[in-house]
């Protein structure tokens, strides 16, 4: 998703690297450093969420939910696998 910063309206914000720490903590700590992500304009710096424009702040809120929904569904089903394992 492309951004323009809303401080400059110049550059556009990437979201920082957190993924190495997200690496080492597996899926759930990826999940974490996801939603803990920040903004970073080359210019203005970090940017927090709240003064990027609605829209956008809804978008990042609805893959936020989409990454949990997806983590609950991978772990219900290892669950579920697990214990068709042990039935057989
Ligand atoms: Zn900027």
């Amino acid at each position: 998703m492309e951004q323009l910063c809303p401080r400059c309206h110049e550059q556009q914000v990437h979201k920082s690297a957190t993924s190495n720490v997200g690496r080492h903590a597996g899926l759930i700590g990826l999940l974490i450093a996801n939603s803990a992500a920040s903004y970073n304009c080359p210019t203005c710096g970090k940017i927090p969420l709240v003064e990027f424009p609605e829209e956008f702040q809804s978008g990042i809120k609805r893959k936020r939910i989409f990454s949990v929904l997806g983590a609950v569904g991978v772990v219900v089903l290892l669950i579920a696998l697990l214990f068709a394992r042990e039935l057989m």
